[in-house]
């Protein structure tokens, strides 16, 4: 990989020189439905421990989303718009009321709206992902307010997300992942600004690790490339729902084989509640083909580690004393 390539694929953002060994794949899996947490969350976990493979997890910490927030984030400002709220990329598109009814059921959406469950409730669950050696990172405190917010609000967000996460652990995480990707300067600014190391990215055409050309330059952005149309499908839901194949798991190894070929390294997502139990034989397929070609499943939280290091050692081997 020369430098000259890695720079275009970040576009304007300063592009790292990546420390992914080859053959490297990162599974990251979002959890943002109580019911994904609570069932899908122990089936990942001894999946992955069958396979000998390590994720990242970004988890909601409060809840997926209540009467008031929907009706504001998802109703009243989309129709009464306004240049100060902050839009998500896809909340238009994939987040349709129709789409929410038929994946979640009327039952779950009546308790998502009207008694809505903080998830760091289930503590437990949590805990066990970390003690199962993965990564456990953060994916908002209230899901549904991903779009249309004010900074204002974002900031409030954050914070709420941050200090659950603290409150369980006793420190902050080194990661995020935006719900609906919503990702643009001002929230990598807040993130930063938050103490975040990094984002893992969705809304990006960069294939590489980069840092941001903005004044959150300190924070690390690593894509999440191995997805499926321009709204950000995992794709083993894709190959399943949105455009049924015969063999959805053969197509997503196909995919990750594809990006290993071409950059040396993939990164894909899935979802706690769909990939943790509706696609789970088809998450079981991609797992046995990675291993049996022999990828080696890595964290973003190793990942930014490697990078920290080596970014550290070439500094001093460099004598840079500015
Ligand atoms: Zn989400």
């Amino acid at each position: 990989m020369t430098a000259e390539r890695l720079q275009t694929s970040a576009g304007n953002n300063v592009a790292v020189v990546p420390s992914i060994e080859e053959g490297t794949v990162v599974l990251r899996v979002d959890i943002d439905s109580l019911v994904g947490l609570r069932f899908g969350v122990p089936h990942l976990l001894d999946l992955f421990e069958h396979y000998g493979c390590k994720a990242c997890f970004y988890s909601v910490m409060g809840w997926e989303g209540d009467i008031f927030s929907v009706l504001r984030h998802r109703i009243w400002r989309r129709i009464f718009r306004s240049p100060h709220y902050l839009y998500a990329r896809d909340g238009e598109s994939t987040q349709n009321a129709r789409s929410i009814t038929r994946s979640y059921g009327w039952g779950e959406i009546l308790r998502m709206l009207f008694f809505p469950r903080k998830f760091s409730r289930d503590v437990n669950i949590l805990k066990d992902i970390i003690e199962r050696g993965h990564e456990l990172s953060v994916h908002g405190y209230i899901h549904v307010k991903w779009n249309c917010m004010t900074q204002q609000e974002l900031e409030r967000e954050v914070d709420a997300m941050l200090q659950a996460y603290r409150h369980l652990f006793g420190k902050i995480p080194l990661g995020f992942a935006a719900p609906l990707a919503l990702e643009n300067d001002i929230t990598h600014q807040i993130l930063a600004s938050r103490g975040i190391r990094y984002t893992s990215v969705l809304a990006t055409e960069s294939v590489y690790p980069y840092r941001g050309a903005t004044r959150s330059g300190g924070m690390l952005y690593f894509p999440v490339f191995v997805r499926c149309a321009e709204h950000y499908i995992p794709p083993i839901e894709y190959f399943s729902r949105f455009h049924p194949v015969e063999d959805p798991a053969g197509e997503t190894a196909k995919l990750i084989d594809d990006a290993i070929d071409k950059f040396g390294w993939a990164s894909t997502f899935m979802h706690a509640r769909n990939e943790g139990i509706t696609y789970l034989s088809s998450l079981k397929q991609v797992l046995g083909s990675i291993r049996e070609r022999g990828y080696k499943v890595r964290t973003f939280e190793e990942l930014y580690n490697g990078i920290v290091r080596q970014e550290d050692s070439s500094s001093l081997t460099t004598g840079e004393m500015a």
